[in-house]
Order: C-alpha cells, then structure tokens, then sequence
C-alpha cells in the first residue's frame, strides 16, 4: 500500500502532458530541457502507476487518474485481512465481572463472546456491561450472554471483505467493532461461523492517519 509521492520533475511532467498530450516523449523532453534518456525512468513511473497512459506513435496522454483518485482506489482495494486486529472473546458463562477485568486488561471496547471451538456467540460492548453494572447486579453472579447482543444480530466481517465496505458497517450499524469469521459446516451440515479476528474504529482511525503520512 503506498499512495504515489511524485517529484516535482514528474508534476511538471503531468502538468504538460495534461495541457498538450498526446505528446512525444521527445517533444516532452524538449520542454522540460532534458533529454529523453534522462526522463525515461520518470516517464516509466507514471505510466506503471496509472497516471499517463502511453500510445505507440501517438505518445502520453492524461489517463484522468490523479495521485488523490489511486488513493481511492487503494482504499477500495485493501482487504480485511489486511487490517484486522486479534479478536478478544470471552465463553458465554464469563461473569460480568471477570468480563468488565478482561476489557481493562486487553485494552479494549468490544469483547467477542464465544462458544467451545470459536464459534461466534454474541458480542459485549462497554455499556453493555456497565448497564448491567448499574442494575446493581452481583456481576459476580450474573454471566456475560445476560447483557451481550447475540446471533443472529451480529453485524459480521470477512477476510476478503473490503476495508471500505467494514468501515462503512461500522457507521450503518453505529458498532465500535466488527467480529471477523470464517463460514465452516460442522458435522451435522450446519453454518457455524469461527471468529477468527475483529475490525474496529481504532484499525479504520490507524489506517487513515497512516495514508496521510504516506507511509
Ligand atoms: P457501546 O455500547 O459501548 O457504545 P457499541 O456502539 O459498539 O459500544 O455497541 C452498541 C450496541 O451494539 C451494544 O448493545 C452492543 O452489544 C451492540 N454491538 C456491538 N457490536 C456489534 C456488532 N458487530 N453487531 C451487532 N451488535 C453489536
């Protein structure tokens, strides 16, 4: 994932080729008083990242894609599997309590709640377990799956899902977290879906920061 950083020397170059293209690479050359060896590797650069577009004996041309438009089309491109983060899951039978400790200790939002072998359950948000809290529950006593949204009214993700269509999930649904799975049929022919990692707001906030770094 690297957004496109032209030189100046290129700029000057799409600045002609937007104002005369087609045009020669020699008559490019001429302008920018270089020769065209020296402007080959810049030309090279342009043409492979979509930017000019080269037609033989007709020349470069302003193929419409500026450095801003590859960067959508880098976002749109970018998969869940790129991005996601490990899931933090809890069984069903975890006590409020023990819970509301694992979101300290893992430093999250969001659990994930699970059942034996990893199969999504439900998920447990941070006011989830505080309204519980205030209902002067002993959060001892009481287990996870009594304050947790539970299937089939997960909002999922999947490893080839785009990045773009997680992000916008997120917002749709107003969720801080999506759990990422994986469709398996188990034994008796039925869909159990594996939880095999989560996409939150914080991977999407990461993810934009790094773009505007152009790292
Ligand atoms: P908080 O409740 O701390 O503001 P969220 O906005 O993520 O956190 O959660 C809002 C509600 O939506 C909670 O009741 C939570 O259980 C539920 N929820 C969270 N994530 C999902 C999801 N991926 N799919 C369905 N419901 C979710």
């Amino acid at each position: 994932m690297t957004p496109i950083q032209l030189t100046p020397r290129q700029k000057k170059i799409v600045e002609i080729v937007k104002r005369s293209g087609p045009i020669t690479g020699e008559l490019i050359a001429k302008e920018v008083n270089l020769t065209r060896a020296t402007l080959r590797p810049d030309l090279a650069i342009l043409t492979m990242s979509g930017i000019l577009d080269a037609r033989p004996r007709v020349g470069y041309f302003y193929s419409g894609k500026s450095a801003g438009s590859l960067l959508v089309e880098e976002i749109r491109r970018m998969r869940v599997k790129d991005l996601k983060s490990v899931p933090v899951v809890v069984r069903e039978e975890t006590s409020v309590y023990d819970a509301i400790v694992t979101l300290f200790v893992e430093d999250v939002g969001t659990l994930i709640v699970v059942s034996e072998g990893g199969f999504l359950e439900g998920v447990v948000s941070r006011k989830d377990l505080l309204k519980v809290t205030i209902g002067q529950n002993d959060v001892r006593q009481v287990p996870v799956n009594m304050a947790m949204t539970r299937m089939p009214n997960i909002i999922i993700t999947t490893m080839d899902e785009t990045i773009h269509l997680a992000a916008a999930k997120l917002i749709e649904h107003q969720v801080d977290a999506l759990p990422v799975v994986r469709k398996i049929i188990n034994d008796q022919g039925l869909e159990k879906l594996e939880v095999v990692g989560r996409i939150t707001k914080s991977n999407i906030t990461q993810l934009f920061v790094e773009l505007g770094e152009d790292k």
